[in-house]
Parts: C-alpha cells; structure tokens; sequence
C-alpha cells in the first residue's frame, strides 16, 4: 500500500508505469553503444558535472552560474549517512503498522522517500562495500570470507577526501573493527569502546554508543570544510533483544526485532536533533537506509543472507536535503545510486567508474527514470552467489541453480514463479544484464573477516 496520495500524487501513475530499461547502461562509458531507454548515461553525468571544478567545496554558496530567475538551490554542506544493519523495507513509513519509529517517519514525511529500493547484496560487507564504491560485488575486488572485505578504492570517501571534504565513519558492528572494513578515504574511522568485544550477532545493544558517537563526531568535524559523516546502527541484527520502554510489537516472529527497531529510532533522533541543533541544521542533507532486509519465515529461512526475496533484499530509502521538497517515489531503486547521491549533494563530479546515478532529480521530475535494480550477492566462503534483477513490476532470481522470474504487482509476497512462457522475456532481459557485470575471481579468505573476543 502507498503512503497517503495527497503527498504524492503521482504516486499511483508511477507504480505501474511502462518500463524501458537499458542493458548498456551497465557497460563502462567507453563501450557504452547507442541507447534509446532515457535522456542520461554514465558518459554524461550532466546532474553532477556542474560543479566538479571545485576543489575544495566551501560551506559559503558557490559562486551561482544559474540563470537570473531561477535562484540556486541552497548549498549542502554536510552530508550524513545512516545505515541500518538488517532493517526492512516494510516499516511504518511504508505502512508497515505495528512498530514505532517517529524520529524516521518523522525525517520521511520531510523528505524523499522510495517505496521500492533494493539492496546491493544479502549481507553486510558486500552491501556496504558495493554502496561505497557505487559498484556491484562480483566486479569489486574482495575475499571470500564470511563477511567479505571488498576494496573501495576510489569510492565515496575517496572522492569526497580528495576533494577537500571531511570524511568521518561511526560504527558498532564487530566487522568495521577489523582488517577487512572498507576504511579508504575516511579521514576519521571510529568504533564504539570494545566493539570488537561486542557480538553483533549475540544480542549486542550498542545503539545508545553509536549514536552517542556520531554525535561527537558532527559536533567536532571541521567547521570550515564540507563535511560527510556515515553511522551504521547495528541492533535490529539478530539475536533480537526487548529493549527496556519499547515494546514488543506482537508480530509473531518479528515481535522483539520490532523492538530493537523502535529502540534504534529513539538513537538516531538523538543524532537527528544533534544536527537540528547545530550550526549546520539548515545545510545539513540526511539519508537514511540499511545494508539489507530480515527474513522471518516468509520462504522458510530467517535472518539474512541465504535468499533474494523481499524480506531480504527490499529496504528502506530516504533522504531530505535543503531545497528539495517532500516526495514520494515508487520507480524502483538501487543503493548504487546512494554515493552518486551525496556526491552531488555535495556538488562534487562521481567518478566514471560510478555504475549508479544521483537520485537528487527525482522527486522533481514527472516520471523518474526507469532503471533496472540488480541485486548481487557474490559467492563467499559460506555460501553461494546469489542475484536478483528488478524491472518494473518484474523480479528475476538466480539463486540455488534455478532461475524464476516473479511478478510483483500480481504477486507481491513472490510466492508464484510465472509459468514459462511469460517468465521467458524477464529471463532473457535479466540474464543480459547480468552478463555485463564482469566476474571478478575473489581472493581466498585468509584469516576471519574480523575477530570477536570470547
Ligand atoms: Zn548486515
């Protein structure tokens, strides 16, 4: 169900509108052919060229090159990040009822939010690495260990680094506190005290430190440079823990992790209201979305990582920036659109490299590109290469020897694979974008992705 029409009444022509996807959109821009399916491609960028030619973005507005009557937008100075381990795509912003998340419905009434978005992979290291280096997993390099370290050189924090922006991360998760976490171009990388003492997966509660966290670090980055802050919240990963003042939802299975999600929102108001209260409040841009989605059952698994289906792949996508209104958009999303993203939030130029595009466009045009959504989960040491393509109203899974495709306007809940005959095209369009992505061999995992202490 779509959120309330009257903010958004485009929404309902967008959901089922016709699709036009672009298999070269995959290629790199020097083989980029001829390509009818939309007005942009990775070789043009006009959406973040304009102001690639300053070196060192200031928080005073750049000097304006737009015409007379048509004021610039106001400047971006900072960028923060939020990244959600495990947190769905179905959550009260997306008329999912039973948990209480005011401070983020609160941020999405204000701000663009994506009814369809799509993870880059099932798990944590290769969704965050690929969110990073606006790439998918299989042509990064990497190993292959439970937790995959892939290597983001000349992703996000890089290009911001080099540009003069001050790069921070704040982390809780065990994994970002190991030799395999993507730490190239943050200029300041930081974990809560003990976190690699702290089990993620062991009913750790680090939410309060995270965001207690994040908080020094907005408050203490340079003043006089733009600044990108990312925080990655952990606690609605399993094991799920009640958290004392925020009850359980009563939703079978999810009841507790509703819990722990309503526990995460209080957290990360208290960041939200750090930077509603600080000089930077009005040039503060904010986007919000997690590494993937939790199963509870729906396909007969749980947690993550072991299938493509919605419960898994599909997660929240929101973000609000100075001079951009409220929307609500239903074309489907990729997070390989969030570095191209905050780059232009930023006004600087995403490198060619860059398979996604800023999604800052969006909420002002009629009909927001259409653009096939692959979700790509690489093969690693404790499991098998999974990957899922969205097209419109289609998803097409390759997981476990076995290709199906599924409508989802028919069959939201993916329980039906089509029948032959209206799976063939799906098929045969997915499988053509997936051969664009080259294969890139992982390395053998040599040692644990991180170490947690007994
Ligand atoms: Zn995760």
């Amino acid at each position: 169900m779509p959120p309330p029409s009257s903010r958004s009444p485009k929404s309902a022509a967008r959901r089922h509108a016709p699709a036009c996807f672009c298999a070269a959109a995959l290629l790199a821009p020097a083989a980029l052919p001829a390509c009818n399916c939309g007005t942009e491609d990775l070789a043009t960028r006009p959406e973040t060229a304009l102001s690639a030619s300053v070196p060192s973005a200031s928080i005073a507005p750049a000097p304006s090159s737009a015409t007379p009557e048509k004021p610039a937008a106001p400047a971006i100075s900072r960028v923060v990040l939020v990244t959600v381990d495990a947190l769905r795509g179905d959550q009260p912003w997306t008329n999912y009822p039973a948990a209480s998340t005011p401070n983020l419905s609160a941020l999405a009434k204000s701000g663009v939010v994506y009814e369809r978005a799509w993870s880059l992979a099932n798990t944590t290291g290769p969704s965050l690495g690929a969110l990073l280096a606006s790439r998918y997993p299989t042509e990064m390099g990497r190993d292959d260990c439970p937790l995959a370290g892939l290597d983001v050189t000349n992703g996000l924090a890089q290009t911001l680094s080099e540009r003069g922006v001050w790069t921070g991360a704040a982390h809780g998760h065990p994994y970002f506190g190991g030799g395999g976490a993507p730490r190239v171009g943050f200029e300041s990388w930081r974990t809560i005290p003990q976190v690699l003492g702290r089990r993620a997966v062991d009913g750790a509660v680090t939410g309060e430190d995270v965001a207690t966290l994040a908080i020094e670090m907005f408050s203490s980055a340079p003043s006089d440079r733009p600044a990108f802050l990312w925080a990655h919240f952990v606690d609605p990963h399993d094991k799920y823990v009640l958290q004392p003042g925020f009850p359980a939802s009563g939703n079978g299975g999810r009841s507790i992790y509703d819990s722990e999600v309503a526990y995460t929102d209080f957290h990360i108001g208290r960041l939200l209201r750090a930077i509603e209260a600080s000089p930077f409040a009005a040039s503060t841009a904010i986007l919000v979305t997690a590494d993937h989605g939790e199963a509870f059952g729906e396909h007969g698994t749980w947690r993550h990582g072991m299938n493509m289906y919605d419960e898994e792949t599909r997660v929240p996508l929101l973000w609000r920036a100075p001079g951009h209104k409220p929307a609500t958009i239903s074309t489907p999303r990729s997070l390989i659109d969030v570095a191209p993203t905050i780059a232009d939030m930023l006004g600087i130029q995403a490198p060619s490299s860059w398979r996604g595009k800023s999604l800052l466009k969006d909420p002002a045009s009629p009909q927001p590109e259409e653009r096939p959504v692959i979700v790509d989960a690489p093969g690693l040491m404790s499991s098998p290469p999974r990957r899922a393509v969205v097209m419109g109203s289609f998803k097409v899974i390759v997981s476990d020897g076995q290709t199906r495709a599924f409508d989802l306007a028919a069959d939201p809940k993916e329980r039906k694979p089509l029948a032959r005959d209206a799976a063939s095209d799906p098929i045969a369009r997915a499988t053509k974008l997936l051969e664009q992505i080259p294969a890139v061999p992982s390395r053998r995992c040599p040692r644990q992705a991180y170490r947690v202490a007994p």
